[in-house]
């Protein structure tokens, strides 16, 4: 996938202006991060290519047009400046950490990962009340407790969400 692609696909979950800086994470075969200087155009990406790659363009690509947070410069991590930043905008945040629950279906050997965005995406779907995202929410479960068998956790998620579809049956009436 070429950069234009990469953006188009959705696939820059994030990224964060901070004085000259952009820090991206972007999520290929395997999550990248990207930081480019604005001003020289210098660039480092933390896939195999390390810089001038298909995840440099396609971070310039969503920072030109606008998709892009705005962080103090030397205040946090870029990663924790952008992540407080989606938990103000829950629905947004919603929307990428179920892409990455998806990407860690894909590709996490442990699990924990996977099951940790679980948690995640179970707790903005019940803040945001995105009770249509639910069956995306049980679809992952299914394949998260095939994968992971041994888990003692899968039991606990599926109480979770199995609270959700009665929060969800109560405000619907
Ligand atoms: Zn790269």
């Amino acid at each position: 996938m070429d950069g234009e692609a990469l953006y188009l696909s959705g696939r820059v979950l994030w990224v964060v202006k901070s004085g000259e800086e952009l820090h991206a994470k972007v999520l290929n075969d395997y999550p990248y991060y990207v930081r480019i200087n604005l001003k020289t155009g210098e660039n480092i990406c933390t896939c195999p290519s390390g810089g001038n790659c298909e995840h440099v363009k396609a971070t310039k690509l969503a920072y030109e047009r606008g998709f892009y947070f705005d962080c103090p410069d030397g205040g946090m991590f870029p990663e924790a400046c952008a992540l407080s930043m989606l938990n103000e905008v829950p629905e947004l945040g919603l929307e990428v950490t179920l892409k990455e629950l998806r990407h860690a279906l894909e590709t996490d050997e442990s699990g924990s990962t996977a099951a940790m965005l679980l948690l995640r995406a179970t707790d903005l779907v019940e803040r945001t009340k995105s009770w249509r995202k639910i069956p995306v929410l049980e679809d992952a479960m299914e394949e998260y407790s095939s994968l992971f068998p041994d888990y003692n956790l899968t039991e606990r998620l599926k109480s979770r969400i199995n609270l959700l579809l009665n929060k969800r049956s109560r405000e619907e009436g």
